[in-house]
């Protein structure tokens, strides 16, 4: 089951939703969950261009053509303290089979610019990101938190020096509250085809939410292409084993409706 994937209805992707779907299908999943951008932030691309109706339509089309596989109707929704509210009045108003939260800035700046970098420094931003992701898990509007270290994946990029221990130390305490919490944690499995080289969390961020007792871990690849669904779930369950998961963890019945 691939709990993350992007369609069309997201202005950083050209895919169909058919063709993820079709993917899904060759590759023997048992499931995909249409994971569209909900964009809030005035400086991203995406602000305010998500169609819900049509994407609705689309994925109840699918549904109906595909009864072989479970299809998902989902949304990627882009967190910030500083459109909480909107956020807030998007979710409640609007029916998800599966709403996934992600944190993709620093005081309202995206992380792959520079700019949210410059000035306080890497660990200040780092810790900016952390608290963001905390607020969010406190928060408490979501299923599942999306790729929750994906701070790395900017930080190499840019081609910053970056402290692990940092990233651990700032990101420990979100992990542990999404596990108190009952929230799924999503291994999204993006960075291993990009700079980061490892999953969004890593196994040391996997072992936190085990040892907080987190036990609801899904897949996601993040895919943007239909070539990529599915990509790096045999490396991703290997790294959830080596945070030390036994047995079933990885859950593939999040219910859709
Ligand atoms: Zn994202
Ligand atoms: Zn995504």
């Amino acid at each position: 089951m691939d709990f993350h994937v992007h369609s069309r209805f997201s202005v950083d992707c050209e895919t169909d939703a058919e063709e993820m779907v079709l993917s899904a299908v060759e590759k023997g999943l048992k499931g995909i969950v249409i994971t569209d951008h909900v964009d809030f932030n005035p400086l991203d691309p995406g602000c305010g261009k998500y169609d819900y109706d049509s994407a609705k339509a689309e994925i109840e089309r699918l549904k109906a053509a595909f009864p072989q596989i479970s299809i998902g109707f989902g949304a990627e929704v882009d967190y910030s303290r500083l459109w909480r509210d909107e956020v807030a009045e998007t979710v409640v108003g609007r029916t998800w089979d599966v709403v996934v939260g992600a944190v993709h800035s620093v005081n309202g700046i995206p992380l792959e610019l520079r700019k949210a970098y410059e000035g306080a420094g890497i660990e200040a931003a780092i810790t900016g990101y952390f608290r963001e992701v905390g607020a969010m898990v406190e928060d408490d509007m979501f299923d599942i938190v999306a790729h929750v270290d994906i701070i790395k994946r900017y930080l190499e990029r840019l081609g910053f020096r970056w402290s692990r221990e940092c990233l651990l130390n700032e990101a420990g305490p979100a992990v542990e509250r999404i596990a108190s919490g009952g929230r799924y944690l999503e291994v999204n499995t993006s960075g291993l085809r990009q700079e980061a080289a490892e999953c969004f969390p890593g196994v040391e961020l996997l072992a936190v939410y085990r040892n907080a007792g987190g036990q609801k871990l899904v897949m996601g690849s993040d895919a943007h292409r239909s070539s990529d669904v599915a990509a790096g779930f045999a490396e991703a369950a290997a790294a959830v084993v080596r945070a030390g998961y036994r047995g079933r963890a990885v859950a593939d019945s999040l219910i859709l409706s």
